[in-house]
């Protein structure tokens, strides 16, 4: 039986990726080599990784996940601000923030929940969601990374209006992940 590596994500609006490849592509002259960056077609709000998965459990997911998201009306979040984890001093991934309303953590819980219905193991981390930019290379020297990111500032950049979530496919590739929709789930209808 074949797997298929997946996670559940919130997509970025293409005139935010184009914005934040703009702040990417300032950030990787400074360390170009070092960092692996997210190509900006790829970045994403992950809510829930899944790892190697079957296609019927893909199937009964998107299932509970429909039923979830159903209770959910739309929201926005607002993207902008610029950190690094764990801290500054050794900066693993560096990534853009967001602004969000309770709802998120309401539907990340409520995802988390279908998904361990369905025995996909709980997430131990608390849900702390931000915009991947890029990941600090182990044993990298970051003399010169260090300052550049500590300078660095990213003011608000837009917003995601949230009416779907995605389930993606990732196939790693050594050139880097190709992430393909699955499907699109979409939140409860506003009232008209
Ligand atoms: P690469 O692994 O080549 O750097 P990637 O991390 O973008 O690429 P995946 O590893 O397939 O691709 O991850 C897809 C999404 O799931 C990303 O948002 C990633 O941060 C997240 N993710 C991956 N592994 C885990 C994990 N073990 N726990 C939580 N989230 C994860
Ligand atoms: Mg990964």
């Amino acid at each position: 039986m074949s797997l298929i590596r997946a996670f559940i994500a919130l997509e970025i609006p293409p005139v935010l990726q184009n914005i934040i490849a703009q702040h990417s592509a300032i950030l990787q002259k400074e360390a170009p080599h070092i960092v692996r960056w997210v190509a900006p077609v790829n970045i994403h709000l992950t809510l829930k990784f899944l790892g190697e998965t079957s296609a019927a459990s893909l199937q009964e997911l998107v299932h509970a996940l429909a039923a979830v998201t159903a209770q959910q009306p739309p929201f926005s979040i607002s993207v902008g601000g610029f950190g690094v984890f764990p801290n500054p001093k050794r900066p693993r991934v560096l990534w853009i923030g967001i602004q969000a309303p309770p709802e998120l953590g309401h539907l990340s819980h409520a995802i988390e929940t279908a998904c361990a219905r369905l025995g996909y193991p709980a997430e131990e981390k608390p849900f702390n969601p931000h915009l991947t930019l890029g990941r600090v290379r182990e044993d990298a020297d970051q003399t010169r990374l260090r300052p550049a990111l500590q300078n660095y500032q990213i003011g608000q950049l837009g917003a995601i209006n949230v009416e779907s979530v995605t389930l993606f496919r990732s196939d790693l590739r050594p050139q880097g992940p190709s992430y393909t929709a699955l499907a699109h789930i979409p939140l409860a209808k506003l009232d008209p």
